[in-house]
């Protein structure tokens, strides 16, 4: 069989993961990658639900693909991510044309479907080779049910997978190229509480620190209520540990907070930014904030820019709320903040948070730092720091997957540029 697959993907990194391994499953039934969905027999759209926005994207492109399924009536389009929940039969009345729907990570489902598409039993992983840095997931799923969050409902319960079986994957992929990896999970603090031995987070960093050949090793996302002291100390001690915490916050005040059911309150925040900084004082964070959740009013808005101001991010991921229906706070709490209320917070957030990253990009100017290099993007090489910051440079050798030094020239709030140092 010679027939091509196109992947689209909204969302978060875990989604990324996802459709890197969906990419490998159809490789192995003998799918190629093309690069748009008019030149594809197979077209997987892995979907995002979290903001309305995404949403909305999403239900603009299946609607698109409608008219090309008439045109194409070979095409089999596949629904995944976290729009498809449990009750797949409203889906399938909205969208008759789509040929499977499957949760996320029900391999099974989607291995089932393609055993009889291709006259297959089974679908083997993994074939092609992996890239320089490549996701692993550790942790499907979370158990914290804030209160404007879907991803339980989607995703379910958290389940960690045993270590034995990420060391496996990581080996494996690290022998196959890969030179970094980042762990991932809605929530990885909890990784190990359900696994008989109950290891931690530290734990697995420990064990992945030691295999030869891994240059380096990345985790998102953590949650300040379970972020302990053994795994703060962990990033601190074990030398392919990357010196990068993504900490979402959310918001900083603490009725918003104890509304968005986080479990912590500003100042226990602000306190274990300080315990991080004082065991890793390199490292670079990052966070994620919600604007105009229901009953957020200027002066609680006000709290939020305080903290961004005085923790000074390296990066900030900025949303303004949108009720997910089915979530505690869409049943319980009215969307009360005005659209245009919580778009100018979220712009006057976005400024200030320009101005922090510009002010902390500008101290690397003529710094040497070490790069990663990724790929090749409009004739730059592109790579990251340790500190995930992003870096161009131009060059005519190949550098692709290799550890390079850099001399920073130009900076700005979102990236590097510099000159590679022989
Ligand atoms: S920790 Fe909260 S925001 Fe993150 S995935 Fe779980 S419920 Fe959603």
């Amino acid at each position: 069989m010679v027939a091509g697959y196109y992947i689209w993907t909204i969302g978060c990194q875990m989604n990324k993961a996802d459709s890197s391994y969906i990419a490998s499953l159809l490789e192995q039934a003998g799918y190629f990658p093309v690069t748009c969905a008019e030149a594809a027999d197979i077209m997987v759209l892995n979907s995002c639900v979290v903001r309305q926005n995404a949403e909305d994207k999403v239900v603009a492109k299946l609607s698109s693909l409608k008219g090309l399924k008439k045109i194409h009536p070979n095409l089999r389009i596949i629904l995944t991510g976290c729009m498809v929940d449990h009750e797949v039969e409203e889906l399938q009345k909205r969208f008759p044309y789509i040929d499977l729907f499957f949760r996320p990570q029900d391999w099974e489902t989607l291995q089932q479907w393609g055993g009889k598409q291709t006259g297959r039993v089974n679908i083997l992983p993994i074939s092609s080779p992996p890239p320089v840095s490549s996701f692993v997931t550790i942790i499907r799923g979370c158990d914290n049910f804030c209160s404007y969050c879907i991803v339980p409902y989607r995703r379910g319960r958290e389940q960690s997978c045993p270590m034995e079986d990420i060391l496996g994957k990581v080996e494996e992929l690290v022998q196959r190229g890969t030179q970094e990896v980042t762990l991932l999970g809605q929530n990885v603090d909890s990784y190990g509480h359900d696994l008989p031995a109950k290891p931690q987070m530290a734990d697995l960093l420990a064990e992945l620190n030691s295999i030869t050949g891994l240059r380096r090793i990345r985790f998102l996302t953590n949650h300040p209520k379970d972020m302990n002291h053994r795994l703060i100390e962990a990033v601190a001690q074990l030398d392919k540990v990357c010196e990068h915490i993504s900490l979402p916050v959310q918001a900083g005040n603490d009725e918003i907070l104890k509304r968005m059911r986080r479990g912590y309150t500003a100042e226990q925040y602000r306190s274990l930014v300080e315990q991080i900084h004082l065991a890793i004082p390199d490292v670079s964070l990052s966070t994620d904030v919600i604007v105009g959740f229901p009953g957020e009013d200027e002066r609680q808005f006000e709290r939020t820019a305080e903290l961004l101001n005085s923790l000074r991010f390296d990066t900030v991921h900025i949303a303004a709320y949108s009720p997910r229906p089915g979530t505690i706070a869409w049943r319980d709490l009215a969307d009360d903040v005005p659209p245009q209320e919580k778009e100018s917070r979220r712009l006057r957030l976005e400024a200030l948070q320009r101005n922090i990253a510009a002010e902390i990009n500008a101290q690397l100017w003529g710094k040497r730092m070490e790069v990663l290099v990724e790929g090749n993007k409009n004739g730059k090489w592109q790579g990251r720091t340790r500190t995930n910051k992003l870096v161009f440079f131009a060059d005519s050798a190949n550098h692709l997957g290799q550890l390079v030094k850099v001399n920073i020239t130009e900076t700005s709030p979102w990236s590097l540029q510099g000159v590679i140092i022989r």
